[in-house]
């Protein structure tokens, strides 16, 4: 039997559609629409690709952006300051600042900058904050796209034992939190964890958010388990060797077509989210 496949395509789509229905009632109603900021530092070209895709899904469900795009000799000062410009624009309703920024800057200081009601990507140490609490909070996005897509396939997650492999701040670890608040047993996993495969072998659920090409190996997966991919490498490799997996798993997330676009809708929507919140 083969899996079944997690269609972030499909789902995205549906959540894009709804979205445009919400952008054009409160056109409608208000004569104004939401409005993201994206923030692009330098010239990195998959970042720029990574902005320009958030430009295009804006525009897909009715929403404006405005792009702000800085020289590679910013400093965490002149990014402070742009932040805090865009924090007190009324026009504006969300913030994204691509990561990762060039190396002189204090990422993690810009991040935190940004206005709790605007940090619709949900990078901030508040937001986290409040999202491991059970506070209201915008949800980081990658990681808030790969819940919704779990639950639009009415994945299990109460009492399964999932396993993330990666601790960064805008993946790993709020992705464990996610899954431990809808009572997931969470391991996480890292550069120093022992017997990695191991690990993965006791794994109901196992996400790969590590950054290298196919580094999870498929003999490590368990039958029926669910497997979600956050990696995205060029030519459409992501983190977890999926090939070998197709037959055996139950479900998994394709590469690409599955997480990636999730992400994308998910920031769609918590910026019409923040709208709907800010817009009077
Ligand atoms: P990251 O910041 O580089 O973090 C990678 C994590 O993997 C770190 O926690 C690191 O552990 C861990 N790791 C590295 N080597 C390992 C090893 N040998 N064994 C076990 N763990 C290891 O990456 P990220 O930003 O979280 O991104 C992860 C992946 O997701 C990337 O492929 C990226 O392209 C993808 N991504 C996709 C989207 C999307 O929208 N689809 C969005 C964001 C990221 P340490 O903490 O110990 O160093």
């Amino acid at each position: 039997m083969s899996a079944k496949v997690l269609d972030g395509k499909q789902v995205s789509g549906r959540i894009e559609a709804d979205l445009t229905a919400r952008v054009a009632r409160l056109k409608d109603r208000i004569g104004r629409t939401p409005i993201l900021a994206t923030i692009l530092v330098g010239g990195d070209p998959a970042s720029a690709t990574y902005v320009k895709m958030k430009g295009n899904a804006c525009r897909r469900v009715g929403m404006d952006s405005i792009k702000v795009e800085l020289p590679e000799s910013t400093t965490t000062e002149q990014l402070l300051a742009e932040i805090a410009r865009l924090n007190i624009n009324p026009d504006v309703h969300g913030i994204l600042l691509q990561h990762p920024v060039p190396a002189q800057i204090d990422e993690r200081a810009c991040f935190d900058a940004i206005a709790l009601e605007k940090d619709v990507d949900g990078v901030t140490c508040l937001g986290f904050g409040r999202m491991s609490m059970g506070e209201r909070a915008y949800g980081s996005a990658t990681p808030a796209g790969i819940m919704s897509l779990l639950s639009a396939y009415d994945i299990p997650l109460s009492g399964r034992h999932a396993v993330v492999v990666g601790r960064s701040p805008i993946l790993g670890k709020p992705m464990a939190m996610m899954l431990l608040a809808a009572n997931a047993t969470v391991t996480i996993c890292h550069s120093r964890t022992q017997d990695l495969p191991g690990m993965v072998r006791q794994a109901d659920i196992v996400v790969g958010a590590v950054g290298r090409p196919a580094f999870i190996q498929s003999d490590w997966i368990k039958d029926g388990a669910v497997v979600v991919d956050a990696g995205y490498h060029p030519g459409g490799v992501g983190d977890i060797e999926l090939g070998g997996v197709v037959s055996r798993a139950f479900a998994y997330t394709p590469v690409p077509g599955g997480v990636g676009p999730m992400t994308i809708a998910t920031l769609m929507r918590q910026t019409v989210e923040a709208g709907e919140r800010l817009i009077r």
